[in-house]
């Protein structure tokens, strides 16, 4: 639209202080009239649609509208029907070549006399303009029918219905506030909006008084067809319909006294239609539909205001997924779509592994890469039709429209193998990462009360069931689904059972068994002291464990952690690790690497997780002052608090190449002396307590 300057004027015609709308679809039509108005001082502006001037004429005043009959989209006499809505006194000028009976009969039906023929008298056009705009000015003068106190309630109730639509946190609950404002202002049985908002339109539909369901379909099928009518296109064969307020029933009223719906306009697009349904014997006056009008397109600022936040707030920043609001909504159409077309919804809950390791050894940043590369990874896994968000932190949720659960386990095999093989952060860290995840879907469910939220419940808590089963595997609910089937293993470098639908029993028993035998043997050949003094660090811990009740799972973690603890310095260079005299900083700096090279060796276990725990902090001190992460008292996991002591007191009672061992006396005093500094108080207390069984155990070859 354009303002057109004004000129010389045409038949010496005064137009000042008149506003006229030109609609024509003929760009050159259009600006030669609004040249010509604008050289009699007529305030002109253009539209090339129906659509784009009925936007213009919510947002302006006008007094004229002069418009062409046969355009492309909307016709003339469609436009006109819903200008005289907006404004029933406003001045009308057709013009067009194609004034055959029909189009007068139906103008004059609108209430419209004034034509002008193609090719365009010019004096005839100013002349009508300037009638129309006289006309107007009369029909304005005569008193109004509405009071100035009703006016007043209905915009205080507007403005009270706008502020509650954009407080909102949803869509949905905007329309919902919207719905119900509007049933305040005007009688009606139902209202509603329907919203092309979102992907698929949503169709609120509050019921104020119970009717009968034909009811609302005859509803629907007005609004279907007055959506036909101003956007030239139809509504997709299924909408979303949120019926809220009382029942609709069978039995229930199903006759409608009228039905008015009248378009949201914006951009110059019907972004959405609202609608008042009276209940029969009821009708809608003159003003009402007006005012309707008005109150709709000003609620569109709503609807603005939502898609400029949908925009800025439905992707994550980091991983540019849709974050967790958008996904819920996401998932929540989707099953309520799938609900309607009886076809099954797949979800899947997928979980970094021990994630908090990554960002404690590494750095959040490297944590924020490997999340932005999970995310890649699952986005080229998913069909173009699937929905995938960031839930939280290290959790994504995957939605699968139409799978049932096998399919979603099927997919989640493939998710599982691509983030297996995958090496993250390549070149700088090399990570290997796993996730756990867990799977379900309506297709095994009989009801899901709760709807998406109870699904997405299944799936997390199979996603738990996943970790809880040693990680790096696929858990489904219900949960014999996945477990069922054996090819949901998959295999990860040198462990057979990584990824496999759980069944913790034998096989992972010797697999573990093997691996921690060959890390043993490794850091044997490694260090060449080693090998008496693993089998009594062994010992060592499996008293102090017994001493200090830990279960039996944790006792296999704590034996295993005091075997393996310095499974990092098969990383360390013989130089510095067999040096034999003393070591330089910068030496102590890399002997100081070697728990999280032991770490980065047994993560990629799953079942080794509480062993690398151990591994990663059997250097840190009870006060805080270890490496590498300078943990303190109770951060520090109780097998390494125990490991510490039983090292540190084993090496004391070593002989080494360079130095013999210290007698028991002196190491006790060593050991009591680090009591609440170096040691954890109550790790000691017990320790001392089981002295002459550590003795025992240890064989040292200097007893006292
Ligand atoms: P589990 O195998 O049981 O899942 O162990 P986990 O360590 O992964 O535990 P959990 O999933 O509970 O931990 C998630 C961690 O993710 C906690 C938080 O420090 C980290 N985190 C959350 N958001 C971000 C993020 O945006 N960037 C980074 N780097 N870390 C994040
Ligand atoms: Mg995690």
């Amino acid at each position: 639209m354009s303002q057109a300057a004004g000129g010389k004027g045409v038949g010496g015609a005064d137009l000042a202080g008149i506003r006229a709308l030109v609609i024509d679809d003929q760009d050159i039509i259009r600006d030669t009239v609004g040249r010509v108005l604008g050289s009699s001082d007529c305030e002109v502006e253009e539209a090339e649609d129906g659509r784009s001037a009925l936007e213009a004429l919510l947002q302006r005043d006008f007094d004229v509208v002069v418009v062409d009959l046969r355009m492309q989209g909307m016709d003339g006499l469609t436009f006109l029907s819903e200008a005289l809505r907006i404004w029933p006194w406003l001045g009308v000028v057709i013009m067009s070549g194609y004034l055959d009976q029909e189009a007068l009969q139906q103008a004059a039906r609108l209430g419209v006399h004034s034509f002008v023929k193609k090719p365009i008298d010019w004096t005839t056009l100013v002349e009508r303009v300037a009638q129309e705009a006289a006309d107007k000015r009369q029909s304005l003068s005569r008193p109004a029918g509405v009071s100035l106190g009703s006016l007043q309630h209905k915009l205080g109730i507007f403005r009270k219905i706008s502020t509650s639509a954009i407080e909102s946190e949803t869509l949905l609950g905007a329309l919902r506030n919207l719905c119900m404002g509007l049933g305040e202002m005007f009688p009606a049985a139902v209202i509603g909006i329907l919203s092309m908002e979102t992907q698929e339109p949503v169709l609120v539909l509050y019921v104020v008084d119970p009717i009968g369901t034909a009811c609302i379909r005859e509803i629907e099928e007005h609004i279907r067809s007055r959506y036909r009518a101003l956007s030239g296109r139809d509504l997709p064969e299924h909408i979303r319909i949120q019926t809220e307020g009382a029942a609709c029933t069978d039995d229930g009223p199903q006759d409608l006294g009228s039905c008015l719906a009248v378009p949201v306009i914006t951009g110059g697009q019907v972004e959405g239609l609202v609608t008042l349904a009276a209940g029969s014997g009821q009708a809608y006056s003159e003003t009402d539909t007006p005012f309707l009008y008005h109150a709709a397109n000003s609620l569109s600022t709503v609807l603005l205001a939502f898609r400029r936040i949908r925009q800025l707030a439905i992707r994550d920043g980091l991983t540019g997924l849709y974050n967790r609001r958008h996904l819920m909504e996401e998932m929540d159409r989707v099953w309520h779509t799938a609900l309607r077309c009886e076809h099954p919804v797949g979800l899947a809950v997928v979980d970094v592994d021990n994630f908090k390791t990554v960002n404690d050894t590494y750095g959040h940043a490297v944590g924020d890469e490997v999340i932005k590369e999970l995310s890649e990874i699952a986005m080229h896994t998913v069909r173009a039709s699937d929905i995938i968000g960031r839930y939280g932190g290290d959790e994504f949720v995957i939605v699968l429209p139409g799978a049932a659960t096998g399919d979603a386990v099927t997919f989640s095999k493939r998710l599982l193998k691509q983030v297996r093989t995958r090496t993250f952060c390549e070149g700088s860290h090399n990570l290997n990462i796993t996730v756990s995840i867990g799977v379900a879907s309506t297709s095994h469910q009989e009801s899901l009360l709760g709807g998406s939220v109870e699904l997405l419940g299944l799936a997390d808590g199979a996603m738990y069931a996943a970790k809880r089963q040693g990680r790096d595997r696929i858990c489904s609910w219900p949960p014999d689904l996945a477990a069922g089937d054996p090819d949901a293993a998959g295999s990860s470098p040198g462990v057979a059972t990584g990824g496999r639908v759980p069944n913790p029993g034998r096989d992972t028993d010797r697999h573990r068994e093997l691996v921690v035998s060959a890390f043993a043997t490794m850091l044997e050949a490694r260090e060449r002291e080693v090998t008496w003094r693993m089998s009594s660090a062994r010992s060592l811990a499996r008293i102090m464990g017994r001493a200090l009740s830990v279960t039996d799972d944790d006792l296999r973690d704590l034996t295993e952690g005091a075997l393996l603890h310095d499974l990092g310095k098969v990383g360390i260079p013989d130089a510095i690790l067999l040096k034999p005299s003393s070591l330089s900083r910068e030496e102590m700096g890399v002997i100081r690497t070697h728990p999280e090279i032991g770490f980065r060796i047994l993560r990629s276990f799953p079942f080794l997780e509480g062993v690398a725990q151990i591994v990663l902090s059997h250097q840190e001190r009870f006060d805080g002052t270890g490496y590498p992460r300078k943990l303190k008292g109770q951060q520090i996991c109780l097998g390494a608090r125990i490991v510490a002591v039983i090292d540190a007191y084993d090496a004391m009672r070593s002989n080494r190449a360079y130095r013999q061992s210290l007698p028991l006396e002196a190491a006790v005093a060593e050991i009591q002396g680090g009591r609440g500094t170096q040691f954890d108080p109550d790790v000691v207390d017990v320790f001392m307590k089981c002295l002459p069984e550590v003795e025992q155990a240890g064989g040292w070859e200097n007893p006292r």
